[in-house]
């Protein structure tokens, strides 16, 4: 019912900018001009060393590693990162995926990654959501650096509880060992770029990271996020 709802709302009204609410002109599906041009862009996949890679530092060995956005609070990007996840909003994240991608390729760093991977949800959540909004913008980000996804290698094969109420130390634990690789085949040798909507203590896609190189010791591991807030890199 609520889907023919939003349809019949999608042919009567004019689509609106997911960050602003402004009208869009004809034809446009995406971020409005004036919010691409405010967008707090992090400008991290164009350095080597950032706070993002320092946040992987002891963890992991990676080769590159970046957000796209900051948090900001009150941000209407904060909102609609946060509605891809819980509010069925997920058409805008394979845009900005695209987004995302575009300014990596003009970027350089990321030029030799051979296969972009979203961070998995177990099989029980991605039905009960019916996506996995990291898949949408791995897409994006795949799309505009033509470069194939894959979202079948990795898995999660254990439904851990949500780790948005966790303690520090308990999300840590609560990840261990969720993850396993069904095709390791398709990723020996390979440049992978690990691709999450949020980065929080990173302990999701440290743990993702840490599977792929226990199966497949000869992978190099990059880390996209679309999104991250400053006071997730200034607290370890
Ligand atoms: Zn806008």
């Amino acid at each position: 019912m609520y889907q023919i709802l939003k349809d019949l709302r999608d042919i009567f009204l004019p689509p609106t900018c997911p960050v602003c609410g402004g009208e869009l002109p004809e034809g446009a599906s995406t971020v409005c001009n004036i919010c691409r041009m405010n967008a707090p862009l992090t400008y991290y996949w164009t350095q080597v060393d950032n706070p993002v890679v320092r946040k992987f530092w002891g963890l992991i060995p990676i080769i590159n590693a970046s957000a796209f956005l900051f948090f900001v609070h009150g941000n209407g990007y904060r909102q609609m990162i946060h509605d891809f996840k819980y509010h069925g909003n997920w058409q805008p994240a394979f845009e900005m995926g695209q987004w995302y991608g575009a300014e990596m390729a003009r970027g350089g760093l990321y030029s030799d990654i051979d296969i972009v991977i979203p961070v998995p949800l177990h099989i029980r959540k991605r039905l009960s959501r019916g996506y996995n909004q990291s898949e949408y913008i791995a897409s994006g980000i795949s799309d505009s650096l033509g470069i194939r996804i894959d979202t079948a290698a990795v898995y999660r094969r254990r439904h851990n509880p949500s780790q948005a109420l966790k303690s520090h130390r308990d999300r840590w634990t609560n990840v261990q060992d969720i993850f396993a690789i069904r095709h390791s085949e398709r990723l020996r040798g390979k440049h992978i770029l690990l691709v999450d909507d949020v980065l929080t203590t990173g302990a999701t896609i440290t743990s993702c990271a840490e599977t792929i190189l226990k199966v497949v010791p000869d992978a190099r591991i990059s880390i996209a996020v679309l999104a991250v807030s400053r006071h997730n890199l200034e607290t370890a």
